[in-house]
């Protein structure tokens, strides 16, 4: 089914319109030039009812990309938060994926952005899991891309920006045509950045390791793990990592909004550890979902109920 092409409503610029009129112009300034933001976002079902996991970051983390991209925001964090809740409560979802975007819209062309108004959309739909059940468990195979992830001064990294996807989609389009699942990319240095749309960790003698800031995307999920590998005792550290160091991993796990805590069996051809999910992946990943799902609590506020 078309993403255009459904029942359901959807907010736009402050009110919720039906779905299919929820149009822009062929001469929206984004379309062009990539100059905008956005975030994914999950709900989950709950005992309590359907709740969206840690909306406050995901909500701070959008105001925090408009404003390094120096988009001004119309509308308030407590505004774009209810219209999160809106998007799934209105369309009556038990479980969501939501996709808060900030772009410019058809009211200039050319470089200049003086004269652009910002609008925000807040979808939500139902995307039950990124990868197959099977990957879950079994783990996916990727490939080190070709594309290098970009430099944090080329198109500032700590923004979740459009234009910053060319390159994840160029890079996860040659690692699918390669027969892998997934992509990883180095930084400009060579060292692991992240995946396309997820951010790494390796595992090595009980040790958790990911990438500092300066070579990857400041995950929610990335800092959910943080807390849970300091609830079960892990040491974490966050340093710069070699390709090879992930050959000679006993665990890799990607983690991200949509993708959540999926283990990696397999990167460029060697195998990872028993090459399946292994221990410590998997008691993160199962902390993981009990926590989005409100079976266990780590914060009482990581849960907003839509209701
Ligand atoms: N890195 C990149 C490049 C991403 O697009 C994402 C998805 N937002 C992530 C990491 C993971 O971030 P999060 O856990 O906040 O979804």
């Amino acid at each position: 089914m078309s993403m255009a092409d459904r029942d359901g409503l959807i907010w736009f610029d402050g009110e919720l319109v039906p779905w299919r009129d929820a149009n822009v112009h062929v001469l929206t300034h984004t379309l062009h030039y990539g100059m905008g933001c956005f975030e994914g976002v999950r709900a989950y079902a709950t005992e309590k009812g359907t709740a969206i996991f840690r909306l406050k970051e995901h909500t701070d983390r959008l105001f925090d990309s408009a404003k390094i991209l120096g988009m001004e925001m119309p509308f308030s964090k407590a505004e774009i938060n209810e219209a999160q809740r809106a998007a799934v409560r209105e369309n009556n979802l038990k479980e969501a994926y939501l996709r808060p975007m900030v772009f410019f819209g058809s009211e200039g062309m050319g470089l200049r952005a003086d004269n652009l108004k910002t609008h925000v959309i807040v979808a939500a739909w139902e995307w039950p899991s990124y990868m197959s059940p099977e990957a879950r468990e079994l783990g996916i195979k990727v490939q080190t891309s070709s594309f290098t992830r970009h430099h944090v001064n080329i198109s500032v990294t700590r923004a979740k920006a459009n234009g910053q996807y060319i390159n994840s989609m160029m890079a996860l389009a040659e690692a699918q045509r390669g027969g892998y699942d997934e992509a990883l990319m180095l930084d400009p240095q060579g060292y692991v950045a992240e995946g396309t749309g997820e951010n790494v960790f390796v595992v090595k003698n009980d040790v958790i390791y990911t990438p500092s800031l300066t070579a990857c995307l400041n995950g929610i999920t990335r800092n959910t793990v943080f807390h849970m590998a300091r609830h079960f005792g892990y040491e974490l550290v966050e340093k710069q990592i070699t390709r090879d160091e992930m050959y000679i991993a006993d665990e890799v796990f990607f983690t991200g909004t949509a993708a959540e805590v999926l283990p990696v069996r397999e990167l460029d051809g060697r195998t990872i550890g028993e090459g399946r999910r292994g221990p410590v992946t998997e008691r993160i990943q199962s902390m993981y979902f009990d926590v989005v799902g409100g079976k266990q609590t780590l914060d009482a506020e990581w849960l907003s109920p839509v209701a």
